[in-house]
């Protein structure tokens, strides 16, 4: 039995974002999250977005370290203290806007 070139190249499997090919499902499944990932989940702290769940607790983890900070007033959470702090220097919460 012979092998030809081009029955190998019909059995490639080919990124559907670019025009690469790859010999094995497993080598596209690769490339396509090295290069083409969708992330679907984001930090709702910093809105850092990851490819998977488990990155995105990781980050979590490692960068907010369970730690948030919640205005007291309408509960919006910062990632960090100067976020929250910023938050209320704006004057979000002040009475003061509504002065004529
Ligand atoms: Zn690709
Ligand atoms: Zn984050
Ligand atoms: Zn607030």
């Amino acid at each position: 039995m012979e092998l030809h070139d081009t029955s190998q190249t019909t059995n490639l499997h080919s990124c559907y974002s670019c025009p690469r090919k790859f010999r094995t499902e497993l080598k596209l499944k690769e490339h396509m999250e090295q290069n083409h990932t969708v992330r679907d989940f984001t930090c709702d702290l910093c809105e850092k977005a990851y490819a998977n769940e488990t990155a995105l607790k990781v980050h979590k983890r490692r960068v907010h370290d369970g730690r948030k900070y919640v205005c007291g007033i309408c509960k919006r959470v910062y990632a960090s203290r100067e976020g929250l702090r910023y938050h209320n220097k704006i004057g979000i919460h002040t009475p003061d806007n509504s002065r004529p």
